[in-house]
């Protein structure tokens, strides 16, 4: 391909999408395909001769997106939004452009300082306690990594390193192989699958302790959970808080947890995966409470800063239990400026060796919006929720289950687990919204996340006219059923009093039927 057909096939990619997006509330949110469909449609092998790219095009037009669940839809309301906006999506045509790859400062040193700068420009936004900076005097700093599941797994495996190295001090009777084996960690219940994962990738057990009766994990379940491990010889590594778990937004109290922390020399990590979007603003500011006290934390500003996946922000109090605990040094990786501080090689706080130049979009978006235009971004998924609750309280049939939290609110159908399915499963089929189920205390509940690129109080007002019109119909189903089920005329209340004769053994109950 020349540079000329490049330019044209830029332009149409770039109508495309602007077609796509723009018109994307006149598609179902979730497709209507049979498994294998797109698999069926499409040839077993590569095109052995180079086909046009508008025959490309055309089959994502007419294979790939017919396939699609359209996470760009204000009618996605499942999981957490997976934000983008328009600078995002250039910058992620421009880094793709550019194609650097920035492991180490010499393989492009703009890549590496433009992500120094964002970082800390992010860190200043989200009011971040100061030494999370490059720019503080000490040894803390931010990285952006793929996924919130990376960056606990960093955590964990440099937690668990450090952990090591300091008992191997304290207890040099023990081998390393003992020490690793009585390692433990912990999280609630509520947090985010990717907690427990990390723990199994780091052949680390992680107990999932169980959060209060308001789904926050506080500093008392921990200290109980920890004086019994050390009782029983066990080594305490972490612990991973969450600020807005994913179930229900609930945010654990950071301040009790810092407390059993620093008492047991434990590595205190918080998965602000999406809450930390609140941090920027002053009306959340109970949000930070603790956070200068925590080693470390994660911030997806894939879902709520407007960056389109994957961009992960992590700081880290100290960078170096980090960098110590990864790294492994090769020849053809040194450079003459490695250790100069505020020029970090970024490949010693992650887990891939390359890395992309992700920093790029995180800068155009940053510039195109402006701090004003973040702040509103999250100030409109708050004002949408809030839309959404008052439509489920001013609805007799539907109950709340927990506080709606920024964009989230949890509510369900009164009655039993059956009406939350049925209602889910009604909604599914029609495909006009899209939300999830979770589950608390036995009891099931929807939960309806703020999504889209560009949700407006009209999206919110149609998603409810489905979901409360979906119950009616569901209701009005039920009661008919119902009818249908019970003795309508005097011959079949005459068979209905027979059947009961019969299996009462020919008592008198007709009374009370
Ligand atoms: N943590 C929380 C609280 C989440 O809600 C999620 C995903 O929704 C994750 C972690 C995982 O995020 P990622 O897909 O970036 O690994």
């Amino acid at each position: 391909m020349d540079f000329d057909e490049f330019r044209e096939f830029g332009h149409a990619s770039i109508e495309f999408i602007i077609n796509y997006l723009s018109g994307i509330r006149e598609r179902d949110v979730l497709p209507s395909v049979a498994p294998y469909s797109v698999i069926n449609q499409l040839p077993k092998e590569i095109p052995e001769k180079p086909e046009h790219w508008r025959e490309v095009l055309k089959d994502l037009e007419h294979i790939i997106l017919p396939g699609l669940t359209h996470w760009q839809s204000p009618y996605f309301n499942a999981f957490f939004p997976s934000s983008s906006s328009a600078g995002s999506i250039v910058g992620e045509l421009l880094i793709a452009g550019i194609g650097v790859l920035g492991f180490s400062w010499i393989c492009s040193p703009a890549c590496t300082e433009l992500e120094v700068v964002v970082m800390d420009w992010l860190a200043k936004f989200l009011k971040l306690p100061e030494h999370f900076q490059h720019a503080s005097d000490g040894p803390g700093g931010g990285v952006i990594q793929g996924s919130a599941s990376e960056a606990v797994l960093v955590a964990v495996l440099a937690a668990r390193e450090q952990a090591v190295l300091s008992c191997k001090e304290t207890h040099p009777e023990l081998s390393e192989s003992e020490v690793r084996g009585k390692l433990i960690a912990y999280s609630s219940d509520q947090s985010n699958s990717c907690i427990e994962k990390a723990g199994v990738l780091a052949a680390m057990p992680i107990k999932l302790l169980p959060a209060d009766e308001d789904l926050i994990l506080r500093g008392d379940t921990l200290r109980k959970a920890i004086e019994e491990d050390v009782a029983a010889g066990r080594i305490p590594v972490i612990c991973i808080a969450t600020l807005g778990t994913t179930g229900t937004c609930a945010y654990d109290d950071i301040e009790s947890l810092a407390d059993v922390c620093q008492a047991s020399k434990v590595w205190l990590h918080v998965d602000a995966a999406y809450a930390g979007g609140g941090f920027a603003l002053e009306e959340c500011a109970e949000l930070r409470r603790g956070l200068d006290r925590v080693d470390s934390l994660n911030f997806n500003l894939h879902k709520f800063m407007l960056v389109n996946f994957d961009c992960s922000a992590m700081w880290l109090r100290d960078a170096n239990k980090v960098v110590d605990s990864f790294n492994v040094d090769r020849i053809y990786l040194k450079h003459k400026h490695e250790g100069q501080s505020q020029i970090p090689d970024f490949r010693h706080w992650q887990i891939p060796l390359g890395r992309r130049f992700r920093a790029l979009k995180v800068w155009i978006t940053f510039r195109t919006l402006g701090a004003e235009g973040l702040r509103n971004h999250v100030r409109k998924h708050i004002a949408l929720a809030q839309q959404f609750e008052s439509f489920v309280r001013n609805d007799s049939r539907f109950e709340m289950v927990a506080p709606q939290a920024l964009g989230l609110v949890c509510f369900r159908p009164r009655g039993d687990n059956e009406n939350t399915t049925q209602l889910l499963q009604r909604l599914m089929e029609r495909k006009k919204i899209y939300m999830v189920k979770a589950e608390h205390a036995g009891r099931q509940f929807l939960r309806f996340a703020v999504c889209g690129m560009d949700a407006k109080p009209s999206d919110i007002e149609f998603a409810w006219t489905e979901i409360e019109s979906q119950l009616t119909a569901q209701l009005a189903e039920k009661s008919l059923a119902e009818v249908a089920r019970k003795p309508s005329n005097v011959s079949d209340l005459r068979q209905h009093f027979q059947m009961h004769l019969a299996s009462d053994g020919g008592g008198t109950h007709e009374k009370s039927q």
